[in-house]
């Protein structure tokens, strides 16, 4: 049984790397997709964001010296190329997506509208959003946050590396224990990086609750849908 009728999945850039340590790493995209084909299997409404760190990310790029609005715009760019990519899996496996543009750039996507996407995720379609807000100083957190809130999701699944919220950075401190659910309140007086807290904020003032799971083990996707306890809910 699954837990949840209509999901907004955040799938990261980064590690679509996977091994490889750069670009898109095949084998992980085909991971995902058999993941999410899984899902729609079941009847569930997917709708994806993806992010774009793999590629480029607009912070980093004005550390090294580029302009930050133009390098925003080059990392939102970048995960239109990433949701190319899972579309293009998708698509492979029978599994039929749809990739919408935050900015004008038909035909390699169509403009993201609301009840364009809903209407294609009540036709059992995939919808990957992509090109995050379409605004500089955002991220991709951010976009799911707000796309998981415009398509009336049931929850956010933010597919991590980690399988969930931890007491400290587990990879730093070996005694740092997950909790199960937490509350976004305790999120921000603990300081615990989830997501940026524009997309907390956004999250919590419109009750779309967030389930922190590691999306890189395959088959994890169907366990936290099926209710199993292996990541972290926020609410
Ligand atoms: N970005 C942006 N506006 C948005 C979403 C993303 O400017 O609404 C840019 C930003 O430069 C960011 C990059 O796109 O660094 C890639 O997104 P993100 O870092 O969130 O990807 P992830 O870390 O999840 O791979």
């Amino acid at each position: 049984m699954m837990q949840y009728k209509r999901i907004l999945l955040k799938l990261s850039g980064e590690s679509l790397m996977g091994a490889q340590g750069h670009g898109i790493d095949s084998g992980r995209l085909n991971d995902y997709a058999e993941q999410i084909t899984d899902l729609v299997k079941n009847g569930v409404q997917v709708a994806i964001v993806i992010g774009g760190g793999n590629i480029f990310r607009g912070l980093s790029g004005a550390a090294a010296g580029f302009d930050r609005y133009k390098g925003d715009q080059m990392g939102m760019l970048a995960t239109v190329i990433n949701s190319l990519a899972l579309a293009s899996a998708l698509d492979g496996m029978g599994t039929r997506a749809r990739v919408m543009t935050a900015i004008r750039m038909e035909p390699v996507g169509e403009l993201y509208a609301q009840p364009k996407a809903i209407d294609a995720l009540n036709n059992g379609e995939v919808v990957i959003v992509s090109g995050g807000t379409g605004n500089p100083y955002f991220t991709t957190d951010t976009a799911s946050a707000l796309r998981g809130i415009e398509l009336k999701a049931d929850v956010m699944l933010k597919g991590t590396r980690v399988d969930g919220v931890y007491t400290a950075d587990p990879e730093k401190d070996p005694s740092a224990t997950k909790f199960d659910t937490i509350t976004f309140d305790e999120i921000y007086n603990k300081g615990l990086k989830v997501m940026d807290l524009t997309a907390t904020t956004m999250c919590k003032e419109n009750n779309l609750p967030v389930m922190v799971f590691n999306m890189d083990e395959k088959g994890n996707l169907l366990k936290v849908m099926s209710g199993d306890n292996i990541g972290t809910l926020v609410k």
